[in-house]
């Protein structure tokens, strides 16, 4: 049977990964198709053509000619894959850059990053083909890089809206131009809102994103903007948000605190502190606001419905800030190469910061990985799920927490682990079948008698050390 295949690999998977440090094997099937022409090394124009990246506005075609060309000159470190189209037909193009580019790496996590939801920040969409190339011509030279590479699948989408860019205009610092997908939709308003129904018809660009985020368990995501130059982090939206208040941007509002504010805090912090400017919190012109430390709550600066950073955390546990960084929308393409510049460091230390905090797998007591269990840490009202070999992460700061892990059919756990720096925390949790006289009793009471006759939840041993020398370290630079 497939699952006892997969039991067994996940088992040897867990050997593996105590037995040596380094590569994972990975197992599963890719999600979706690699681009099948992506060997097509086809027109390369001047010398975009996987060795060097020019800084220059690439538009779709050009685009996907350079990601073309990488794919097929790194076929060990990237692939490409279209996770639909926009309104007019363009792809929605994500390339994959890690060590294992076509299939998850049991145990290790999957990150993103966005750029271009708004067709008119053009930025991020150049910063993100920069990454690919710094990315694939630094994993044998840089030991940083080949770790992250090795540990981690970096998905990077240059443009969520390639039809608003393609109307969009160079120098064009401050308008709305070209912002919207082809149907005249804001794509950052446009997904299920945890505060507020939105009414908002969904988008075959925000639908792709929603498909994609539902299949693979991103740990860890940024959302690249321009117009401002601040990390914003959720939540976006307020229970007490109203239109008349996104008018009136000017004036402070509350924030929104998110049940890991702490987490999103620090995660800005990493970003803004390794950017040239950000942490300063300059303000892009006069009359717009000033950031104390380059990061604010999102509803602190203005409430928005809809947006993607809010529908990635509560929605899928993956944790999305917006990085807003540029105070031009679309500058002129000679500050290009200030740009990466500015932002190159931010970009890589942010992704690694998937791998601070506690991760590990819900097994039963056979070891098979128990799949959809709820994962929440206490005081933390928003819950995780696992993946199909019973994979969770959850990134925290140091300290000491507990967590409930619970599934259907099991009797739920509670388990108290500790939070270290620079070192993830390896947490294996075992859950009991709830099959048996208890089950039956528990089963036959009604709900609230249940909740009071259960056995009381108490911490269970871990099955590996909280931190195992099989785990890898988190580097300091
Ligand atoms: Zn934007």
């Amino acid at each position: 049977m497939a699952s006892s295949a997969i039991t067994n690999a996940v088992r040897f998977f867990l050997l593996l990964t105590f037995l040596v440090a380094t590569h994972s094997q990975s197992l599963s099937n890719p999600t979706y198709s690699p681009d099948e022409v992506s060997t097509n090394l086809g027109e390369v124009e001047s010398r975009d053509n996987g060795q060097e990246l020019e800084f220059r506005y690439h538009d779709h075609d050009q685009l996907t000619r350079y990601l073309r060309s990488v794919s097929a000159r790194y076929p060990a470190l990237t692939a490409l894959y279209s996770i639909g189209k926009s309104v007019q037909g363009r792809d929605l193009w994500v390339m994959v850059v890690s060590a294992s580019p076509y299939e998850h790496m049991i145990g290790k996590p999957d990150v993103k990053y966005v750029a271009n939801i708004h067709g008119n920040e053009a930025v991020g969409r150049e910063l993100l083909l920069h990454l690919i190339q710094h990315l694939v011509t630094s994993y044998d030279t840089d030991p940083y890089i080949k770790w992250l590479l090795d540990n981690t699948r970096i998905h990077l989408m240059p443009s969520m809206n390639p039809d608003g860019f393609a109307i969009s205009k160079e120098g064009q610092c401050d308008n709305t131009y070209g912002r919207h997908n082809a149907r005249r939709y804001d794509l950052n308003r446009n997904f299920p809102d945890y505060f507020k129904a939105n009414m908002k018809q969904p988008q075959p660009e925000t639908e792709a994103i929603k498909e994609w985020i539902s299949k693979i368990q991103f740990v860890l995501s940024g959302s690249l903007h321009g117009g401002a130059l601040v990390a914003s982090y959720p939540f976006d939206n307020t229970p007490s948000a109203s239109g008349l208040n996104a008018v009136f941007q000017s004036y402070a509002h509350s924030p929104s605190i998110a049940p890991d504010d702490d987490v999103f805090r620090h995660l800005s912090l990493v970003y803004s502190n390794n950017h040239a400017k950000m942490s300063r919190g300059v303000s892009c012109k006069s009359g717009s606001p000033r950031f104390e430390k380059g990061i604010t709550n999102g509803a602190a600066w203005y409430p928005l419905t809809g947006g993607m950073q809010d529908y990635n955390y509560i929605w899928h546990g993956c944790m999305e800030i917006t990085l807003e960084i540029s105070c031009c929308k679309y500058p002129p393409a000679h500050e290009l190469a200030k740009y990466w510049q500015d932002n190159k460091q931010s970009l890589i230390k942010y992704l690694a910061e998937a791998h601070r905090g506690a991760h590990g797998f819900v097994m039963d007591e056979n070891g098979n990985p128990v799949e959809r269990a709820s994962v929440k840490v206490k005081g933390r009202e928003v819950t995780y799920h696992t993946t199909k070999y019973g994979e969770f992460w959850r990134i925290l700061l140091p300290g000491t927490y507990r967590i409930d892990v619970s599934a259907e059919g099991y009797l739920p756990q509670e388990v108290e682990f500790i939070v270290i720096d620079n070192h993830p925390t390896l947490l294996n949790v075992t859950l009991h079948s709830a099959k048996g006289d208890l089950a039956k009793v528990l089963n036959s009471l009604p709900a609230r008698v249940q909740k009071t006759t259960a056995p009381p939840a108490r911490p269970t041993p871990v099955t590996a050390a909280p931190v195992s020398d099989g785990v890898i370290v988190f580097p300091e630079d």
